[in-house]
């Protein structure tokens, strides 16, 4: 007999902790399943300082606060990678690498997985000096030049976070203009170990067999070429939905993004889909988190139909 929940929530980031609490305080059994730990992006995130309620918090106490508001009224939280999910119109089948279970409503709250910049030498030195999360590995660069690539709210956010550990941050950035958000630039302009190289694209990065030791550029301008020395090389030049265990849905954009409407249904009924991995303007903690209530409400409203 497989397990059988009101609604499964695939992925325990803000907005499925958000979409748990919602369902579950309406006395739905509820299950979230994350193949990896609560809190999804923000555990990758030092400092976040646009939530309401924390004038700053670190990202992962953040995560743990919403865990334990989304499991107080019943939700479960398992382990497990979502392979797919079959429509059987009244009821959906969610399988995983742990087993099958049953639903009457979904919630897809998979988020997004950082983009690789593509270059020889990324994944020679992945582990060995190229990261794609500060937080994580900042420390080992401590009083040492490290590059950020990228020009958005992630690149600068965590190039100001590493400049707290670093001797020496430069960001590396394809166009003169940066996409980030005007407050966290002012910052990063304002910070003296920031260094900024402007219309510049990493071709490699390269090393001494061991570890990193710096990244080869190109001005896209000028064509010229450059080398800069540096230990580690943060790369955050954006996001890919995840979205690949729905494809047989049809329920993605042309990029692989979920389309849904404002009750954050997707064209499948019974299907909700919500925060990062939504075709959608803003990708932030409080939009996950409004989506994950909606979508909460109207699968409870969705489940309740079904009886
Ligand atoms: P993003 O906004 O998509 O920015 C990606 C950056 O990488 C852009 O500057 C882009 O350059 C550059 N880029 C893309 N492909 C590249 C390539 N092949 N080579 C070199 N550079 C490349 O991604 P993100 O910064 O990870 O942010 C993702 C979402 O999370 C956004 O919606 C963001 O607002 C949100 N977020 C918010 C916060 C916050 O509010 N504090 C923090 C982190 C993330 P172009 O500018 O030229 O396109």
């Amino acid at each position: 007999m497989m397990e059988k929940y009101d609604v499964i929530i695939i992925g325990a980031g803000p907005g499925g902790m958000t979409s748990a609490l919602y369902a579950s305080r309406a006395n739905l059994s509820v299950m979230m399943i994350d193949r990896g730990i609560y809190g999804g992006q923000m555990n990758n995130t030092a400092e976040i300082e646009n939530y309401p309620g924390f004038k700053s918090i670190l990202g992962p106490d953040l995560a743990k606060e919403m865990y334990e508001s989304s499991t107080n009224f019943g939700a479960k939280y398992e382990y497990g990678t979502v392979e797919s999910i079959e429509d059987k119109g009244d009821s959906k089948i969610v399988n995983t690498d742990q087993g099958s279970y049953e639903a009457g409503a979904v919630i897809i709250g998979t988020g997004s997985q950082y983009r690789k910049l593509g270059v020889p030498g990324e994944d020679e030195y992945g582990g060995r000096g190229v990261s794609y999360c500060a937080v994580c590995d900042g420390a080992f660069f401590k009083n040492r030049e490290v590059v950020v690539v990228g020009g958005g709210d992630s690149a600068i956010s965590e190039a100001l976070y590493l400049a707290g550990l670093a001797s020496k941050v430069t960001v590396i950035h394809r166009r003169d203009q940066l996409r980030a958000q005007k407050v966290i630039q002012d910052r990063a302009f304002a910070n003296d170990k920031i260094e900024f190289v402007w219309d510049t694209n990493v071709t490699e990065v390269v090393g001494d067999n061991m570890k990193v030791t710096g990244v080869k550029t190109i001005n896209n301008k000028t064509n010229e070429e450059g080398e800069i020395a540096a230990s580690g090389v943060f790369i955050y030049v954006g996001n890919n939905p995840m979205t690949e265990p729905f494809s047989n849905l049809n329920i993605t954009d042309e990029k692989g993004w979920i389309k849904t409407n404002e009750r954050m249904e997707t064209s499948v009924k019974g299907i909700f889909a919500i925060g990062d991995v939504r075709e959608k303007e803003l990708r932030q903690v409080t939009t996950a988190v409004g989506d994950g209530g909606i979508a909460g409400q109207n699968a409870f409203e969705y489940v309740s139909s079904l009886h």
